[in-house]
């Protein structure tokens, strides 16, 4: 291949990649811009390929094949709930992958660097680790291979900030004395060890913040790459992750109620304990209701809004919730669901779910386009969600979630909540849309809750 093809097969990349993430944003075009991205992407591999001629065909394919049938093993076993730390991996992967390509760069080119080169060289090194080590530490978390709760110790910041200008400063170093490998190493060990304590403060739950934001930087890496390799490829690929990551944190961190700075100052941790310190609890008491009381209030509904949340993934009750709103819509009533940007535990979360049940997209609407819609709903049906639709965000200053956006469902005419016990959700504080006069409490497993709500209507 001539190099001007290349750069062509690059360009062709690149736009099948910008129209693949543009459809992503859709739930009915997101399996095409998946597989847009696809193309792309196996059509920037080829053209390297034929670049690079760094390694025999056959070597390579071996490599293709065995990748392949990892990442689709993986891919197919993985649950739902385990995608946050499947991505994490492949996070820990790509910053690790781009760390290693830097600094094989760096022996093969040592020490005749052009500056330039050897900054981008440096930088893919350093973010490279921080997101490898970040990384790892954040599946573990979730695994639960390391304890899910935040490690906080005296001195954590000062300490984190330390470390940080040591590293800058061993990379100026590398930038004075190229041919030093002490120096170069010693900037290796340490990025990794700030990886490890940059993350370590951060609790279990918050991780989906914290993978999008790793995600960015392995974008940052992979571009600092296609810097030192001169490729134009990982160059756009590299940006392209980088911004989409930092949009999605930062789209994250608005529907949280948290400013990018507080995650990346790593309060993370300080809001859980903000959290259990809000012990007001709500006046009021608990009503529990039967199957029975629910049945009659949905029969009885001419429109129904369903709010889910992280207890529906927990149930495995997507596919029940459909059945109950289509049994309801040929009884005439009008169903649909709200969806909030962080209920769940993932971005996208509760879109997934009732996408793998075959909800229609056209009934599925975003918070801000039905707010408006609930005092005009008969019944808003909670189905396991909790702090996204804690008025408390509204009505108490004090809250952790004070002035987080929620689904406003207590404006409904009468709101059945589907869930185990009064037990708080991620936020761990009291919920006084449970203690509201228009509130059923119709507790239980959803799934099972359902089921008997669906057999008693066909009854
Ligand atoms: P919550 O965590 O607030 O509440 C979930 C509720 O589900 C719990 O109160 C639990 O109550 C109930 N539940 C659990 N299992 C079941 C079950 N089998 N059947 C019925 N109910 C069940 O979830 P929300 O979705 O309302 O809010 C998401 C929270 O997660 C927000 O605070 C958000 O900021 C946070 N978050 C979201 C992220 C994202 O990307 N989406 C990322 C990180 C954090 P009980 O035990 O009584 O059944």
């Amino acid at each position: 291949m001539t190099p001007q093809i290349i750069d062509f097969s690059y360009l062709v990349a690149a736009v099948l990649f910008m129209l693949g993430l543009k459809k992503l944003s859709s739930p009915a075009t997101a399996r095409a811009g998946n597989r847009l991205s696809m193309l792309g992407m196996a059509i920037a591999v080829v053209s390297t390929l034929f670049k690079q001629e760094i390694l025999s065909f056959n070597l390579i394919l071996i490599g293709v094949a065995v990748g392949a049938a990892i990442g689709a093993v993986a891919a197919k076993k993985v649950k739902m709930s385990a995608v946050p730390e499947m991505i994490a991996m492949f996070n820990g992967c790509g910053g690790g992958a781009s760390a290693m390509v830097a600094i094989s760069e760096y022996h093969r080119l040592s020490p005749d660097f052009r500056i330039f080169l050897l900054v981008a060289l440096l930088l893919s090194v350093v973010v490279g680790m921080v997101t490898f080590a970040g990384s790892i530490i954040a599946f573990g978390k979730l695994r639960g291979i390391i304890s899910g709760r935040p490690v906080v110790y005296a001195g954590q910041r000062i300490g984190n900030g330390l470390l940080g200008v040591i590293v800058i400063s061993l990379a100026v170093g590398v930038c004075f004395l190229p041919a030093n490998f002490s120096i170069f190493y010693g900037l290796v060990s340490l990025a990794l060890l700030l990886g490890v304590l940059l993350v370590i403060p951060i609790g279990g739950a918050d991780m989906p913040v914290v993978i999008s934001l790793l995600n960015s930087l392995s974008g940052v890496a992979v571009s600092m790459t296609g810097f030192v390799l001169g490729n134009n490829a990982l160059i756009i690929v590299g940006s392209l992750v980088g911004a989409a990551g930092l949009i999605l944190t930062r789209l994250m961190c608005e529907a949280m109620n948290r400013s990018l700075s507080n995650v990346l100052f790593g309060a993370f941790g300080a809001v859980e304990k903000a959290a259990a310190a809000t012990g007001t609890a709500p006046a009021g008491a608990v009503k529990s209701y039967t199957i029975e009381d629910a049945v009659t209030m949905l029969e009885n509904a001419r429109a129904l809004i369903i709010a889910p949340g992280y207890g529906m993934a927990m149930a495995q009750a997507q596919h029940t919730v459909r059945e109950l709103a289509d049994l309801l819509e040929e009884r005439g009533v009008r169903v649909r669901y709200a969806i909030h940007p962080v209920a769940g535990r993932m971005p996208g979360h509760m879109n997934v779910l009732l996408a793998e049940a075959n909800v229609p997209y056209d009934r599925l609407f975003a918070m801000e386009d039905i707010n408006a819609d609930f005092p005009h709903t008969d019944v808003a049906l909670v189905v396991g969600a909790n702090d996204v639709v804690n008025p408390a965000a509204r009505n108490v200053p004090d809250s952790p979630i004070y002035g987080m956006p929620i689904l406003n469902v207590d404006q409904a005419k009468t709101v059945i909540v589907l869930k185990r016990s009064m037990r708080p959700g991620f936020a761990g504080i009291e919920n006084e849309l449970f203690l509201r006069d228009n509130t059923m409490m119709v507790f239980g497993d959803a799934k099972e809750t359902l089921q008997k709500i669906i057999a008693s209507i066909k009854d």
